[in-house]
């Protein structure tokens, strides 16, 4: 693994390369972002947003989505990968707001954990873009990023890749770097296809050497 200090330079280049990064799921209040959040499980952002700009018109607030069939749900989620879970959960979600919230987002971790369907990745989202908490949520990017730098090792699991960020990066840095890394992850260093002959951290990148290796061994 790298060290501290060779960790945040890296972090320094990806902040010079994505300044402006922010969450990219479109929402109005928190408990759209929670929504939003728990659609995106293996789906893009992208995607989330086309579905959710007529879902929001529609459902309001957690009553509507327990107003009406499941199957109704179902259809108006259908093109978001694991349609039929996502509508489980979010109805599940819904009834907990309900019964122990009255039907508002929680503004704690535990309380935001404690809902069915949310996760410590999507407690941290919200708490992070919705009420300004600095939290590192740690999704498919910023693992696959963070191990590939060397920050983090290829067998840390995801609460060990949080533990090492947030050791590393200053907590008011939190928010933002969690933003940086998933765009640095999604429009750089891409799962199949990473940039590397035109990354800034070739040189000091583990995989990216790897890779640049394998290539010349390809082309001799
Ligand atoms: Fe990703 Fe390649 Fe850059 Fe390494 S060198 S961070 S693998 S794009």
């Amino acid at each position: 693994m790298i060290s501290k200090k060779k960790a945040l330079e890296m972090l320094d280049v990806i902040d010079d390369m994505f300044p402006d990064a922010e969450c990219e799921l479109r929402h109005e209040n928190p408990f759209e972002l929670t929504i939003a959040v728990l659609l995106s499980a293996q789906c893009t952002d992208k995607l989330v947003n086309k579905v959710t700009a007529s879902l929001f018109e529609k459902y309001k607030t957690p009553e509507d989505y327990l107003a009406v069939e499941l199957e109704e749900l179902q259809d108006d989620i259908r093109s978001i990968g694991l349609y039929r879970n996502k509508s489980k959960n979010i109805r599940k979600l819904c009834a907990s707001l309900l019964e122990k919230f009255d039907g508002k987002v929680p503004e704690t971790h535990a309380e935001l954990e404690s809902l069915a369907g949310v996760g410590r990745k999507t407690a941290n989202v919200v708490m992070s873009v919705a009420f300004g908490e600095p939290s590192l949520a740690v999704d498919t990017h910023v693992e696959r990023v963070s191990k590939r730098l060397g920050i983090c090792r290829y067998k840390d699991n995801v609460r060990e890749v949080e533990r090492k960020l947030t050791s590393i990066i200053p907590r008011e840095q939190w928010t933002k770097s969690h933003h940086q890394l998933i765009f640095f992850g999604r429009y750089h260093c891409l799962a199949k296809k990473p940039k590397c002959s035109e990354c800034p951290l070739l040189q000091d990148c583990r995989e990216g050497q790897k890779r640049y290796r394998a290539s010349l061994r390809e082309s001799s």
